[in-house]
């Protein structure tokens, strides 16, 4: 139990993408500035809900979670609660009337007050409210604790300006606005200062950056401007939309060295009239089309897709469509979602929903076919030498299978054998291995005997500095792979995001690991709220 005169220790509970997740990050950076301290696994002084609106059942989890918390608070003195994110946004002051033990309730437009607003509603013994409509702060410009030393997430816009019917972004995060490119390059540059090695850019619909400032080319030239950063090795982004998807865009990912030949672009249905429906611009063939010239000019990129199963009024024809384009696209993986009805989105109230039991068994096909498109896919990559940036909590049975994880420049997670005598790398090296063995949803490099090809990196100095200081002792920069090996839990790494794969029985429910066996693209894997 702590005073109101110690340090106050915090914990956040993120739900939902990893818009949701960067969000936590500045939350967590907001909090720190103003003095609180993690809790680190001991009972919070100010528990914080990063919600989600998306999901169905969001808010029934919520108030699960906030019941639980009633009672703790109950014999914790002076402890606080606040609720932000997109649930707060869209149900505002019903949270209190649901939950009036809670202390602060903001929106996802003012994180930044966070501070300020537990400090009011101590003062004033009073829950404090803030919602507001628009963006008053682009909120990378607040602080960041970010969860990773070797990558880390850039935001260059929020908001999104379409209207897909079954998406409750729009409605929350509002119009987009763009970060201008400046700033957004300085961010990158500040985080390669600090040791980084990959960036992620994200958006709702990054290729329509630029929207705001009136330059229809803006994302292509960020792409190129961020691979002149000296030290930044892998860019990538999340998401793209096919519908403005346009080749300079192409030409900048090919010709910008640092950009990973990856690319996540969102499907949703094959079926042009549920397209239709869902007020999506695009057709299959465009999307098809986008897909070739993607190949054309980075033959080696793994694409990834978002796909909703039974939209309403889906038939068993639009659902063969559906299956026609995977079949076509060649996924290297899928994100596939069982459509549910989210509250406030146009098609909630669209008639013929489809029946849950149609929904699941259609699911289960999709399901089956990306798995085996997925497994052919990694099998071709078997024999190729691949580069790894080494994971931090990616295999979650690396202890058991003596392997450690990383992932490769597509993106694929390669889980790989350390070979007797050879020197450990650390989360952020660089190594380089064959591949031997292809599942579904990873990749096995396990050694012929010959020594690790380990290239130690500005990322693993900065993992082991994080750590000597995590543990509170003093190191000078630097360091290399062949430091004394370092063994077990570690508090950095990769963020963690629960994410469904085809195969890895994602549902509109969405909590999914992503160790072994169960997806291939974790860090920047779109969930609902930035399908694109
Ligand atoms: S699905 Fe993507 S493009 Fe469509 S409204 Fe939502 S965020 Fe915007």
């Amino acid at each position: 139990m702590s005073t109101l005169s110690e340090t106050r220790t915090y914990e956040v509970r993120t739900y939902g993408c990893q818009m949701n997740v960067h969000d936590s990050e500045r939350l967590s950076g907001s909090l720190e500035a103003a003095g609180y301290v993690p809790a680190d696994g001991v009972e919070a002084d100010v528990v914080v809900i990063n919600t989600c609106a998306v999901r169905e059942n969001a808010d029934n989890k919520l108030y699960g979670n906030l019941g639980h918390l009633a009672s703790v608070k109950r014999r914790h003195e002076g402890m606080q609660i606040a609720v932000g994110g997109c649930l707060a946004q869209k149900d505002k002051n019903v949270i209190l009337d649901k939950a009036p033990w809670v202390d602060v309730v903001f929106g996802t437009h003012n994180m930044g007050s966070l501070p300020s607003l537990l400090e009011r509603a101590r003062h004033n013994d009073e829950a404090q409210i803030e919602i507001l409509e628009s963006l008053e702060t682009f909120p990378s410009t607040l602080p960041t604790k970010r969860d990773s030393t070797f990558s880390g997430w850039v935001s260059i816009s929020v908001g999104c300006n379409n209207t897909c019917t079954f998406c409750i972004v729009p409605a929350l995060r509002g119009k987009e606005k763009d970060r201008r490119p400046g700033e957004i390059l300085a961010e990158i540059q500040s985080l390669v200062d600090d040791g980084a090695l990959e960036v992620t850019l994200l958006g709702q619909n990054v290729n329509s950056y630029g929207v705001e400032f009136g330059d229809r080319l803006a994302f292509g030239k960020l792409l190129r401007a961020a691979g002149q950063i000296e030290g930044l090795e892998r860019i990538r982004f999340t998401s793209p939309h096919p519908a403005a998807f346009t080749d300079d865009v192409i030409d900048a990912m090919a010709e910008t060295p640092a950009v990973m030949p990856q690319l996540h672009m969102p499907l949703q249905s094959g079926s042009d009239r549920i397209l239709r429906a869902m007020r999506r611009s695009y057709r299959s063939a465009k999307f098809l089309g986008i897909l070739d010239r993607v190949r054309e000019k980075i033959p080696n990129a793994a694409i990834s897709t978002d796909i909703i199963v039974g939209f309403p009024g889906e038939t068993e024809e639009d659902f063969q469509e559906t299956l026609r384009v995977v079949e076509q696209a060649r996924f290297a993986s899928a994100f596939t979602f069982q459509y549910s009805i989210r509250p406030g989105t146009p098609a909630a109230t669209l008639p013929d929903q489809v029946p849950h039991a149609i929904v699941q068994e259609r699911y289960e096909r999709l399901a089956a076919l990306q798995e085996r498109i997925s497994l052919e896919e990694n099998q071709g990559l078997v024999g190729r030498r691949v580069e790894l940036v080494v994971a931090n909590g990616e295999g979650r049975k690396d202890t058991a299978t003596h392997r450690l994880s990383g992932r490769a420049e597509d993106s694929r997670l390669v889980h790989f054998e350390l070979p007797a005598g050879s020197p450990r790398p650390r989360p952020g090296d660089v190594v380089s291995v064959v591949i031997t063995q292809a599942a579904p949803f990873h990749l096995l490099a396990d050694s012929d005997g010959s020594p690790l090809a380990v290239r130690a990196t500005r990322a693993g100095d900065a993992w082991d500095r994080a750590e000597a200081e995590s543990c509170g002792v003093p190191t000078a920069a630097g360091g290399s792979a062949t430091s004394p090996t370092k063994v077990g839990p570690v508090s950095l790494g990769l963020p963690t995001l629960r994410v469904g794969s085809a195969a890895g029985a994602a549902s509109a429910a969405g909590a999914h690991d992503h160790g072994p066996g169960v997806s291939t693209v974790p860090i920047y894997s779109p969930t609902d709220d930035l399908r694109g």
